[in-house]
C-alpha cells in the first residue's frame, strides 16, 4: 500500500474546513492546491470520503463533487450553484417530497447523495 504525505492529506482537510458551504470537483479542488499531483489527489478524495470527513455527491452531469460533511447531511439532499459552487442543505421535508415525486413518477428511489444544480440568488442578481 502506498503512503501518502500526512502534509497533503491534511491540506485537503482544510481546504474543506475553509470552504464548508460549497461543493468542488476534483479538478477545482486541484486548481487551489496545485502543489499535490492529481493522482495524489484523486486517491485521497476517495479515502477522505470513505473515512466520513468529506462527502462525495454526484452531479446532474455525473460529475463527483466533494463537500465537507455537516452533521445530519447524509438525511437530506443538497442545491449546488453551478456558477460559484454555494451549496445549501434542501430541509428534510423537501427532500422526502422529491423521494414521492420520483418514486411516483418513475418508481425509482432517488438517492439523499444526489446533488441538484442550479443558481443561487446573488448569481441570478448578477448575471441580469
Ligand atoms: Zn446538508
Ligand atoms: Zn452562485
Amino acid at each position: 500500500m502506498a503512503r501518502y504525505n500526512t502534509h497533503q492529506k491534511t491540506a485537503i482537510i482544510s481546504f474543506f474546513t475553509e470552504h464548508q458551504t460549497k461543493s468542488y470537483s476534483a479538478e477545482e479542488v486541484s486548481s487551489y492546491l496545485p502543489a499535490i499531483p492529481r493522482s495524489t489527489l484523486y486517491r485521497l478524495l476517495s479515502q477522505l470520503s470513505a473515512e466520513g470527513i468529506i462527502r462525495q455527491e454526484t452531479g446532474v452531469d455525473r460529475t463527483s463533487l466533494y463537500r465537507h460533511l455537516g452533521s445530519g447531511c447524509p438525511e437530506h439532499m443538497h442545491i449546488r450553484c453551478c456558477r460559484c459552487g454555494r451549496t445549501e442543505h434542501l430541509d428534510a421535508e423537501t427532500t422526502r417530497l422529491i423521494e414521492k415525486l420520483v418514486a411516483s413518477s418513475s418508481g425509482f428511489e432517488a438517492l439523499d447523495s444526489t446533488i441538484f444544480e442550479g443558481l443561487c440568488s446573488d448569481c441570478m442578481k448578477e448575471r441580469k
